[in-house]
């Protein structure tokens, strides 16, 4: 026993293992920032998308950890040899699908110093400046989007760094929830509606069956083609009436700026007039597209703003920072922390926990939160607003281009009028050809090269390609490029049997 006890005292003593000695750290961080700075200089040699099979990394690994310590030379030769061949390359030049995760050198110092203080600032104590410099940058971006006062601090709202749009729809779903049922009775919770378009983003039913919406109660009203697929006010209103006729609570509206199909925007002021009508809560998922409003010839899209009680944004996507960093705005704080406020005994002290400090914890769904203001914080002083909007010029112009490319061929068209840096477009209809198994051959193919990638959708019963300029390290060559690609892909099918593409009934003319 005694032997025993002695031991540990000596081992501990010697402390032979330190995993944070800042002179070992020095040394392997700078292999590590070489080996980061070649990847963005070669990102474009790599298929973007990655061409493995499922399984492929188990065979290549051991079944066990090691015991005892490897270098970081042989880890980082292994993340070259067998994890990158696994990686679909989002900051390729040549990924245009999905929509894009912008990074920027500034996003990333950002986030080195996120990392490097590891503050867990669930309350203001907890780390003074990282609740401080969040309420700031907030306030900072929304003074970018002109918002109106009653979404930021300095007014009577505020803002707060959730990680998605998801969690950003979910804390204020509760909070629209909760301050209804506090009137009506938890008992009619079965009662409350939401609403949404048929083109609002999936997150939104998965949102609101967290939040305990019966699911039956989760409205998807049809857009239509002669609106670009935005939620027509009109519609609404007659739904919302059908069911308050029917005895039922309308809750909240989601409303979309950007759709993640088409970027189809939502008339912002007209649905808001519809909700309050009938005083629901409307949020406004603005991922991709509120980006934009930054630019003084885009923030029209958000006119109307004044009117709702919710926005939220995603830099992530298009402002140059790392994921997970979604912004959300509201005018009703209270309310947010009425819903979601814990009082535990282990975090009261001082200024922890009380009414003249803000306590993000109660703003969002974990307790604990990164530093995340600091990585925006070092983004938004790095470039300034103005090459911030330059750079969203700069995408939309190359969406542009591609657009012309797309319409300067008689084989394609673009399908849905483009907004910012989408563009949706497909092969035409060819006689005896089956036009969505066409398009979808073509992007199959057109992946498979490695060259480029991109996605598709399908809506209105239209199968169509998208093609999204986003990536940060993408120049106009590459568009032009990628169409070279696109073209070439398509030239071969055309010239291929008609009867191989014929057999299947053409859906989705228009
Ligand atoms: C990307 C996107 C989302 C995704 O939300 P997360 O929860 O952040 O993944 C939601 N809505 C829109 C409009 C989007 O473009």
């Amino acid at each position: 026993m005694g032997s025993h006890f002695t031991n540990v005292l000596e081992s501990l003593e010697s402390k032979d293992f330190n995993p944070l000695d800042p002179e070992d750290f020095r040394h392997k961080a700078h292999k590590v920032v070489d080996f980061i700075a070649d990847y963005y200089k070669t990102v474009q040699t790599y298929p973007v998308l990655s061409q493995v099979h499922p399984g492929y990394l188990k065979n290549r690994l051991p079944d066990t950890p090691p015991d005892t310590p490897e270098s970081f030379d042989t880890i980082l030769s292994d993340i070259q040899n067998h994890i990158i061949p696994g990686i679909t390359h989002w900051l390729s030049p040549n990924f245009f699908a999905y929509f894009p995760a912008s990074v920027s050198s500034a996003g990333f110092l950002g986030e080195m110093l996120c990392t490097c203080f590891n503050s867990v600032g669930f309350n203001w104590v907890a780390s003074p400046a990282a609740t401080e410099l969040e309420m700031v940058v907030m306030d900072w971006l929304a003074i970018m989007l002109h918002l109106p006062k009653s979404f930021m601090f300095s007014g009577s709202g505020g803002g707060v760094l959730q990680s998605t749009t998801s969690e950003s729809v979910l804390c204020t779903l509760v909070a629209a929830r909760d301050r209804v049922l506090n009137e009506i009775g938890i008992e009619h919770i079965g009662k409350l509606v939401v609403y949404g378009s048929d083109q609002t983003h999936s997150m939104f039913k998965k949102v609101c069956k967290l939040a305990g919406i019966h699911p039956v109660n989760i409205r998807s009203v049809s857009t239509r083609v002669e609106d670009d697929f935005s939620l027509s006010p009109d519609i609404l209103q007659k739904v919302v009436e059908a069911d308050v006729e029917q005895a039922l609570v309308p809750l909240y509206l989601c409303v979309t700026v950007g759709t993640t199909s088409t970027t189809a925007v939502d008339p912002v002021k007209h649905l808001a007039d519809v909700a309050k009508r009938y005083n629901m809560w409307v949020h406004i998922d603005a991922a991709y597209g509120g980006n934009a409003c930054i630019c003084p010839e885009y923030r029209h899209f958000l006119d109307g703003v004044e009117k709702v009680d919710s926005l939220s944004l995603s830099p992530h996507k298009w402002l140059l920072s790392y994921a997970e960093c979604c912004c959300l705005w509201t005018k009703n704080p209270d309310l947010l922390v009425d819903s979601l406020r814990t009082n535990p005994e282990y975090l009261r002290n001082e200024h922890g926990e009380s009414d003249s400090v803000v306590s993000y914890k109660d703003w969002q769904v974990g307790l604990s939160r990164r530093f995340k203001s600091i990585r925006l914080w070092v983004v938004l002083r790095s470039y300034g607003v103005e090459n911030l909007q330059n750079h969203i010029r700069a995408d939309i112009r190359m969406a542009i281009t591609f657009e012309r490319l797309v319409r300067s061929d008689v084989k394609f068209e673009v399908v849905v009028p483009r907004r910012f840096s989408l563009v949706c477009f497909r092969l035409k209809q060819l006689n005896g050809f089956d036009t969505e198994l066409m398009n979808r051959k073509l992007l199959e193919r057109v992946n498979s090269t490695g060259r480029v990638y991109l996605t598709h959708t399908v809506i209105g019963g239209i199968y169509m390609l998208r093609f999204v300029v986003g990536a940060t390290l993408t120049e106009e060559w590459h568009v032009i490029k990628a169409w070279e690609v696109i073209k070439e892909v398509a030239n071969t099918m055309v010239i291929e049997d008609p009867a191989k593409y014929g057999s299947v009934k053409t859906k989705g003319q228009i």
